[in-house]
């Protein structure tokens, strides 16, 4: 549990909004363990097998954008969620691509659920005060729909242990992520507590 991985995006906006050092300082004060780092810039055959990696995604991402169409009583451009999702993902592809992203590995006690918690949900209208979605940036499907654009959230985190797996396995080399110790993982996990007092 303690060794649990997830993988992060600082999408192209994190990065012109010159929140880098921002987000990662939310990440790492929990305690989480930044194991890998880099800056790069995507090509879109690489978004598309990153967005691709869970076969389902496609179709699921495509029924959540039918249903926020009609929740607002707006007509989706298509009803077949695969062909919504194609739409979805080509304005990633656009976006993802439009400068650099960092990509990173944290690991710690529930990597993948308790980043998922911190970065908040997926449209940043919606999300939660105190997270990097809800606290950074101000974007609504509404008028990413309407821009026709992706939705600019700031990062992407995965969404679970799986995923996370298979992402890491994309975006790094096995050479990449550092094993090495942080001295406070004695007083975050330590049982004994022996080692503070001289
Ligand atoms: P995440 O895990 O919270 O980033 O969300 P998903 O994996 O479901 O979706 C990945 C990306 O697809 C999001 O960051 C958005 O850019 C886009 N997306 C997801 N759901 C919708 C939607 O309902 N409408 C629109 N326009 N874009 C969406
Ligand atoms: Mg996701």
């Amino acid at each position: 549990m303690k060794t649990e991985k997830t993988f992060i995006i600082i999408k192209p906006d994190g990065v012109q909004r010159s929140l880098i050092g921002e987000i990662i300082q939310r990440l790492e004060r929990t305690g989480l363990k930044l194991v890998a780092v880099k800056m790069i810039v995507p090509d879109e055959n690489f978004i598309e097998k990153h967005y691709t990696i869970d076969p389902e995604w496609k179709g699921t991402v495509g029924e959540k954008t039918i249903k926020s169409y009609r929740e607002k009583g707006l007509k989706p451009p298509y009803d077949d969620p695969h062909k919504v999702g194609n739409i979805v993902l080509g304005n990633l592809k656009k976006f993802m691509t439009s400068g650099p992203v960092i990509a990173m590995v944290l690991q710690g006690l529930h990597a993948v659920k308790l980043v998922r918690k911190l970065v908040g949900g997926t449209e940043p209208f919606a999300s939660d005060v105190g997270t990097i979605r809800g606290d950074f940036v101000l974007d609504s499907y509404q008028l990413a729909d309407i821009d026709g654009r992706a939705i600019r959230n700031l990062v992407h985190a995965s969404g679970s242990i799986e995923e996370a797996n298979k992402e890491i396995a994309l975006w790094f080399k096995p050479e990449e992520i550092i094993n090495y110790r942080l001295i406070q993982e004695r007083i975050l996990y330590d049982v004994n507590l022996d080692e503070i007092l001289e």
